[in-house]
């Protein structure tokens, strides 16, 4: 077999469909090369939220503007992809709110949140009222109103199915094993053959480090394994993310609760652990009890693409003219998804593009994924 495309994506998750929708809209010829179904890696483990608020200790790094800039550019594109396709993301407002227990968490969140006019205090009667059976040892809450979620196995398929309406091809159980410079264009050794691209995106994810450390880039991605559980809801439907020390509970259309998540860093394994998911239950009845009594649905575990610096990999190769990654989106690449398509986009179709985004997700700044705990 020997293909041949102006762009190829290699790799099909929520990053490399959301790239491949902005290069076919904006006129590209751009094919997404994936190993297995589009979409089974770490988007499909995702709980959905797109916590710009709820995700970042500080808010005036490139990191909160380029995740605002995506929770905007998800209102446009979930409605465009469902005129265009008919999928609906599910993504709902009711925002998330997060949960208050001591007058310590209090004041630190307060303090953390007090330049923010996006994100209000509910006392405690307030947040009582708006969660049905919420923790009486909660005290209050932040309301982050702009935090809504979507589903993210629904969303990655609006992405590539708008893509493909558009004119892209997605390949699936296509793995790229190499990727070699010849001159003018990139040759991609694949498990269905050659396949030969002008240019070349690397968004695999957490596998991207093969990729990577072929291009001199080093292995700066690394695993953060997270176990999860979905519950159906037996009380009145929760209408908004419910969030406490980085655990949550997110709910569902289909009335199921998304209960999450362990942070367990260098460990490759997707099976979940019993003490991991024992974990997720008590955090999670900490903020709901009743969950305690609610049926069992499933449980799994995903692997978040973990950077050293918790920022992703977004530009171009530094020596590989003609060479993006778009990887390393840790927690948040489902949140982070349409801002990274666009910029990629953007770079290939030579667009202007803040140079505060280029530098702070600089694809050669980090060479190893040495232990440094984000
Ligand atoms: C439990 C859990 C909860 C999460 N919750 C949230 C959340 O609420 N909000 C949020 O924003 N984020 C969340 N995340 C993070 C989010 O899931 C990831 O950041 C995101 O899915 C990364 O997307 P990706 O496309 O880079 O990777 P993936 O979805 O893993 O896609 C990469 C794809 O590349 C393919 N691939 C790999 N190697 C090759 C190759 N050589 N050739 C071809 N294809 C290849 C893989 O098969 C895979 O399909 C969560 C993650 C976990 C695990």
């Amino acid at each position: 077999m020997k293909n041949s495309s102006e762009v190829a994506v290699v790799g099909g998750g929520i990053i490399g469909s959301a790239i491949a929708y902005y290069l076919a809209k904006a006129g590209h010829q751009v094919d997404v090369l994936e190993a297995g179904q589009v979409g089974s890696g770490s988007t499909q483990a995702a709980a959905g939220m797109l916590g710009a608020h709820s995700e970042f200790k500080e808010f005036g790094a490139s990191l909160y503007p380029f995740a605002r800039t995506s929770q905007k550019l998800y209102e446009e594109a979930e409605s465009d992809i469902r005129s265009l396709t008919g999928i609906d993301m599910e993504r709902r407002s009711g925002g998330l709110i997060q949960l208050i227990f001591t007058e310590e968490e209090k004041k630190s969140m307060r303090s953390l949140f007090s330049s923010l006019k996006e994100v209000a205090w509910f006392d405690n009667p307030t947040v009582t009222k708006k969660v049905p059976g919420l923790s009486k040892a909660v005290s209050g809450a932040f309301h982050m109103v702009e935090d809504v979620h979507v589903k993210p196995e629904i969303a990655c398929r609006g992405f590539h199915t708008a893509a493909r309406m558009l004119g892209a091809g997605i390949n699936a159980f296509t793995r790229v094993d190499e990727i070699v410079k010849e001159s003018g264009h990139y040759l991609l050794r694949t498990s269905k053959g050659e396949w030969r691209a002008d240019r070349v995106v690397i968004a695999s994810g957490v596998w991207s480090n093969s990729l990577l450390s072929r291009t001199g880039l080093g292995t700066p991605i690394f695993p953060v394994k997270g176990e999860c559980i979905a519950v159906t809801n037996t009380q009145a439907p929760l209408t908004c993310s419910l969030f406490h020390d980085q655990y949550y509970i997110v709910p569902r259309n289909n009335n199921e609760l998304i209960i999450g998540a362990t942070r367990v860093k260098h460990d490759w394994s997707t099976q979940p652990t019993l003490g991991g998911l024992q974990t997720v239950m008590e955090k999670a009845k900490k903020m709901l009890p009743e969950v305690d009594k609610m049926p069992f649905v499933r449980s799994w575990a995903g692997l978040r693409p973990q950077t050293t610096d918790g920022k992703p990999l977004i530009g171009e190769h530094p020596e590989m003219e003609g060479l993006y990654i778009a990887a390393g989106h840790q927690r948040n690449g489902i949140l982070l998804a349409p801002a990274t398509g666009k910029m990629i986009c953007d770079l290939i179709s030579k667009n202007t593009v803040p140079e505060e985004w280029k530098e702070a997700f600089r694809v050669d700044r980090l060479q190893t994924c040495e232990e440094i705990w984000i």
